[in-house]
Order: structure tokens, then C-alpha cells, then sequence
């Protein structure tokens, strides 16, 4: 009886000491042939995939509330910028055998990354990750620098269950983008300076023709002016909540 109530005891402390989880914005599903897919906006370009019990996170960073998320599986990194690689994050949601996959220049950081060079793929459990060229091609820096080097970052396309999850990561719509073939799902940046505006975020998904469009990394562009852009091609726009998920 002693014994019991000590147990009580310590499980309201235990409770009462638990920090509030973060709200995340509504998840999305999509069916696979080996079950459903579920996608979940985190904040910004961080998401959470998840299918049977395979949690992946992809570019988790602040400012996003991760507060309670669970630990991954696996962890895959598209590039150096603070918005996308975020050491303490990763390590926050990474447990004992959680697998990173990065390109080359994040592993200088991540250390802990296996590295994937652009075009090249991958196996990890049941999916396939394929590393597509991510850069810029008329944005750059005042000096007249690429903000995004050809060949530095990873858009990953995301196959399982016989289906294409396409995060092209901060790009411009590329050549490499414009060849891409039977994507299912695709999510497409678009802020300026940094990657394309909009209407060219729109061109670029015309080229390849997803199923299904979802705008993200959007901060200071219209995700309305995406999606009027794709009106009448058959491409289905999805806009998404991906700012309101901020630590507190
Ligand atoms: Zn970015």
C-alpha cells in the first residue's frame, strides 16, 4: 500500500514536471501500397514522415516547436542555412540507432551524417532516398554568389509503397527538378531572395507535372498566388499550416 501510493506520488511529479507538447498543424495521408503515408508540417521546411512505425524528420530547425515530439528513425538534412540544420534539434529528436543522411557539407557539422551526393540514392529500410540537385540559378547575392551552390544541398525524392514524395529543399526550378517523372507528391519552395517567387515556383512544378503540389517555405510569398498559377493544369495544390508551430 506504501508502495503504491510512493508509485502515485512520483507519477503526478513525473506528470506535472512534463513540458507541454508542441500543437502541430493538421497532418496530411496519402495512400502507398504498402499502407498510408502520413505528412505533418512542422514549421517553416520541417516536416515529420511517417508510415507504419518509420517516423522520419526532415530539415527540424528553429524556430519550430518540437517540444514532446518523439525521436526519429531516421533524420535527413537538405543544407547548411540555420532554417534547414539545426544541431540541437537533431539531437533532440534523435535516440540510439537514429540514422542522419545529409550531403557532404552538413556532415561537416552533423558529423554524425551518412553523406548522399547529389543524384545518387539510398536505401533505408522500405524507402528509397534519392538526392536531387537543389541551387539557385538567377537568385543570388548581391556579390553574385548563388545563395545555394549547385551541388552543395539535397532535395530528396522519397519513395515507398510504390509512391514519390518530392522535398526539393531551397531550389530554383532547376533542369534536374524539370525531369523528375512520376512524382506523386511534391513540396515547393518559394521566398525571395533566397529561392523563387510564386509564379516561378508554379512554372517550375508545370515542368514536371506532380499529382499533388504543396507549397512550403513560403514565408513572405502568397501560397494563393502558387496555386492560382497551377489552376486549370490538373495539378492539385495543397496549402498547408506552416508558421504557426513556433517555440514559445
Ligand atoms: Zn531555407
Amino acid at each position: 500500500m506504501r508502495f503504491q501510493s510512493l508509485l502515485l506520488a512520483t507519477g503526478f511529479a513525473a506528470l506535472a514536471a512534463l513540458p507541454a507538447s508542441a500543437a502541430l498543424p493538421k497532418a496530411e495521408s496519402f495512400p502507398t501500397a504498402s499502407g498510408n503515408v502520413t505528412i505533418t508540417p512542422i514549421f517553416h521546411a520541417a516536416a515529420i514522415i511517417q508510415a507504419g512505425n518509420d517516423r522520419i524528420y526532415i530539415d527540424p530547425a528553429k524556430p519550430a516547436d518540437i517540444t514532446g515530439l518523439p525521436p526519429g528513425d531516421l533524420i535527413l538534412i537538405t543544407d547548411i542555412h540555420g532554417d534547414h540544420m539545426d544541431a540541437d534539434d537533431i539531437k533532440a529528436l534523435s535516440k540510439s540507432g537514429t540514422v542522419v543522411i545529409a550531403p557532404a557539407a552538413v556532415q561537416k557539422t552533423i558529423t554524425q551524417a551518412q553523406t548522399l551526393a547529389n543524384g545518387a540514392s539510398t536505401t533505408w529500410l522500405n524507402w528509397k532516398i534519392t538526392a536531387v540537385p537543389m541551387y539557385n540559378i538567377k537568385h543570388n547575392q548581391p556579390n553574385g554568389q548563388p545563395f545555394h551552390d549547385k551541388g552543395r544541398g539535397n532535395g530528396y525524392v522519397l519513395t515507398y509503397g510504390g509512391k514519390n514524395f518530392y522535398f526539393a529543399g531551397d531550389t530554383e526550378g532547376t533542369p534536374e527538378m524539370a525531369a523528375l517523372k512520376n512524382i506523386d507528391v511534391a513540396f515547393i519552395p518559394m521566398n525571395l531572395p533566397y529561392t523563387m517567387t510564386a509564379e516561378e515556383a508554379a512554372d517550375a512544378v508545370k515542368a514536371f507535372h506532380p499529382k499533388i503540389a504543396i507549397p512550403y517555405h513560403f514565408r513572405g510569398q502568397d501560397p494563393a498566388v502558387f496555386q492560382k498559377g497551377l489552376a486549370g493544369t490538373g495539378i492539385e495544390v495543397r496549402v498547408l499550416d506552416w508558421y504557426s508551430n513556433t517555440a514559445k
